[in-house]
């Protein structure tokens, strides 16, 4: 019998991505024994239209600098080479056409995105196709998953260091001309700079 495939997936925008994303993988791809991480840049956000976003290929690129060292990571195409606004659930469609059941999905997201996905479209569909991985900073409340729990929905947690890294504050470092070392890897900010992504505060 073919093994099942533990396979974490950690979507975002990543504009741009930043060490809180990668930690964040990385203690998700430990702690729950994945096999890799999958990437996933969304096309255009379904959530985030109050403001410009950059375009889905610098943030794919961006994506994939950060990544390319690690061997247990990959970046995924699927949502930013799909027409229209981005459903997480059309995604876990697409990978369980691709992986069938050997896959076992771990949905990785910020403690506090869990509530905003469990308000999406299709939520519950979502929740029954995989398994969440909620990063919560140290000595954040697990109880407070509880209620979820008691719907049914898997919900794990695990706590990781660097949770106040933010792409809003990347982003306005960068317009600033303030410091984004030790925030985001050094290629990542050296290709932002490149293609002048953040300098006047407005996206590319
Ligand atoms: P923005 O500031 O534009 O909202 P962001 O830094 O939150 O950007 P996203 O691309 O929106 O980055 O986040 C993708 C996923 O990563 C979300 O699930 C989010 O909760 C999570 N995340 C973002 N920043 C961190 C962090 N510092 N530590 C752990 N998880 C994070
Ligand atoms: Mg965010």
């Amino acid at each position: 019998m073919r093994k099942q495939l533990r396979l974490g997936i950690m979507g975002g925008t990543f504009d741009p991505i930043h060490y809180g994303h990668l930690v964040t993988a990385e203690e998700a791809l430990v702690q729950f024994n994945l096999d890799r991480v999958v990437f996933m840049p969304t096309g255009i956000p379904v959530r985030k239209t109050h403001r410009a976003v950059t375009s889905a290929e610098h943030r794919y690129l961006m994506t994939v600098i950060a990544t390319a060292s690690n061997p247990d990571f990959e970046v995924s195409r699927l949502e930013i080479d799909r027409p229209g606004p981005t459903y997480t659930v059309e995604t876990i469609h697409a990978l369980r056409d691709l992986y069938g059941l050997h896959a076992d999905l771990f949905f990785i997201t910020g403690a506090d995105a869990v509530w905003d996905i469990l308000t999406w479209k299709d939520s519950a569909e979502l929740a029954e196709a995989c398994t969440f991985i909620a990063a919560t900073r140290p000595g954040f409340d697990l109880g407070r998953f509880s209620e979820e729990r008691e719907r049914g929905i898997r919900i794990e947690t695990m706590e990781v260091p660097a949770l106040a890294i933010s792409s809003t504050d990347l982003r306005e470092r960068f317009a600033g001309r303030r410091p984004v070392r030790y925030l985001t890897p050094e290629a990542v900010a050296a290709y932002a700079e490149k293609n002048s992504l953040y300098s006047d505060g407005t996206t590319r």
